[in-house]
C-alpha cells in the first residue's frame, strides 16, 4: 500500500474548503455532531434547518388554517406546479410536461406500461442494463409479463455503464421500448443521453430514463434530448426526506396517446364531476392517479428553493471537485475505484472496492463515518454537493485506509 500522507491530505482539503463558492451551503443543513463524515446524501439527503419551521407551518396555517379549502386553493393544483418547478429548476424541462406524486416505481409502472401498451405487437422487446436498479428490473419483469414481451438485457459493465454502442447493437425493429438510468446507482456512471435518445428514436421506439441519481447532481436536458419519457426520486439529492414523492415528466407529444394503466379519479377530467366512466384529462394531469401526497411535498419545496439560489451549474462543478478529490484520496489508499476516472462520464458518487466491504462499511458506521455497501464487494461513497465539506470527505475515506 502506498503511503497516503493524512496531514497533507487534510491540508488540501482545508484548502479546497476554503475555495468553494458552495461552502457555505453546509451550514444550512441540519449537521449531526456524532455523524464524522456523511457518504450516503446520494441516497437520504440532510434535511435543510428550514424544513422543520416549514413543516410546522404548514400544518398550522395551510392545513390547520384552510383545511379543507386547501384543496382549492392550492392542493389540487400542486402535482403539476411543482412538476413545473422541478422541471424548469432541474429536468430542462418545458412547463405542462412533469407532475410529482406517486414513488418512483409506481411511475417506473406506469409510464412503461403506457409505453409499451402503444407499440406495435411486432415490437415485442423491453430493452434495460442487466445492472439497472432492481426495482426498474423488476418492475419491467412484470411489464414484460403482463404485456406479452420479452427483456433485452444489454450486458453492463459493473464498473461503468451502457454506452451509445451497446444500445445500437440491440434496438430495431423489435422494441417497444428503452429503460435506463441517467447515472447509474452501483457505479455511478453519467450516460450520454442525448445521444442514446437518438439512437432509440433512429429504432423507433420511445426512451424512458430514470434521473434518480441525476437529478439534483448534474444537469438534466429532457426537451433538448427529445426524451420521451423520465422517472426520478426527491429523496436523494434533492433533500425531500424518507418517502418523499416522485417526478414524472411526459413529453408533450405523448399526451392523449400514451394510456397509463392506474386510471384513478385524479387523472380524470374534471374528477371533481364525480361522473361515470373514466376519460383522462387533458395534458400531463391524465399521468396523475389518486390524491397527491401534499404534506410530503413540503421538504422538496424547500430543497428547490436552495437549488434556485444556487443554480446547478455550480452545483455539478462542486460535485465534479467531490468526487475528483474521492478518487485522489482513493488512490492514495491504494483502493481500486469501481467507477468511470473521467470525470465527464462521471455522476455525483464513486464506488470503491474492498474484499471486506460489508464488514468495513458496519465497523464505520459505528465511527460515525457512513457510506454505502453495494454487494458483494462495493463501498460507494456518495458526495451531495450543496452538504457534503472537502474535510469531510478526507476524513471519511482516510478512515477506510
Ligand atoms: C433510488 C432509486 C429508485 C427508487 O425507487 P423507489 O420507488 O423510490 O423505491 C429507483 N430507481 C433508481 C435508479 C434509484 O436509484
Amino acid at each position: 500500500m502506498s503511503s497516503p500522507d493524512p496531514a497533507g491530505l487534510r491540508a488540501r482539503a482545508a484548502q479546497l474548503d476554503r475555495d468553494d463558492p458552495l461552502a457555505d451551503c453546509r451550514d444550512r443543513f441540519l449537521v449531526d455532531p456524532d455523524v464524522v463524515s456523511y457518504l450516503d446524501g446520494n441516497s437520504l439527503g440532510r434535511p435543510l434547518r428550514v424544513t422543520a419551521g416549514a413543516m410546522t407551518r404548514f400544518v398550522e396555517q395551510d392545513w390547520g388554517g384552510r383545511l379543507i379549502r386547501g384543496w382549492d386553493e392550492q392542493w389540487v393544483a400542486l402535482p403539476t406546479e411543482l412538476g413545473d418547478r422541478l422541471g424548469a429548476l432541474l429536468l430542462g424541462a418545458a412547463a405542462g410536461q412533469t407532475i410529482v406524486g406517486d414513488s418512483t416505481s409506481v411511475l417506473i409502472y406506469k409510464l412503461a406500461r403506457a409505453a409499451v401498451d402503444a407499440a406495435p405487437p411486432e415490437r415485442d422487446e423491453i430493452v434495460l442494463s442487466d445492472d439497472d436498479f432492481p426495482t426498474d428490473r423488476y418492475l419491467l419483469e412484470g411489464v414484460a409479463a403482463e404485456t406479452g414481451r420479452t427483456l433485452r438485457w444489454i450486458p453492463t459493465d459493473r464498473a461503468g455503464g451502457v454506452s451509445p454502442e451497446q444500445v445500437a447493437e440491440v434496438v430495431g425493429p423489435r422494441t417497444a421500448l428503452v429503460v435506463l438510468s441517467h447515472v447509474t446507482y452501483r457505479s455511478g456512471f453519467l450516460a450520454d443521453a442525448a445521444a442514446i435518445t437518438r439512437l432509440v428514436h433512429d429504432a423507433g421506439a420511445p426512451v424512458c430514463w430514470d434521473l434518480c441519481h441525476s437529478v439534483g447532481s448534474v444537469p438534466v436536458e429532457l426537451d433538448a434530448w427529445g426524451a420521451d419519457l423520465a422517472v426520478g426520486c426527491t429523496y436523494k439529492y434533492l433533500g425531500g426526506g424518507p418517502g418523499s414523492p416522485a417526478f414524472a415528466y411526459v413529453a408533450q407529444r405523448h399526451h392523449g396517446v400514451l394510456r397509463q394503466p392506474v386510471q384513478g379519479w385524479f387523472g380524470r377530467s374534471d374528477p371533481f364531476a364525480m361522473a361515470a366512466g373514466y376519460e383522462p384529462a387533458a395534458g400531463i394531469r391524465q399521468f396523475l392517479s389518486g390524491t397527491p401526497p401534499v404534506l410530503a411535498t413540503v421538504p422538496l419545496q424547500v430543497g428547490l428553493d436552495l437549488y434556485a439560489e444556487v443554480g446547478i451549474d455550480a452545483v455539478r462543478a462542486k460535485s465534479e471537485a467531490l468526487t475528483a478529490f474521492a478518487v485522489e484520496i482513493a488512490d492514495a489508499l491504494a483502493l481500486e475505484v469501481a467507477s468511470p476516472r473521467d470525470p465527464a462520464r462521471r455522476g455525483g458518487h464513486v464506488t470503491l472496492r474492498h474484499p471486506d466491504a460489508k464488514a468495513v462499511v458496519a465497523a464505520l458506521w459505528e465511527r460515525g463515518v457512513i457510506p454505502d455497501y453495494r454487494a458483494p464487494d462495493g463501498i460507494r461513497v456518495g458526495l451531495a454537493p450543496l452538504s457534503t465539506s472537502f474535510a469531510e470527505v478526507a476524513e471519511g475515506l482516510l478512515a477506510l485506509g
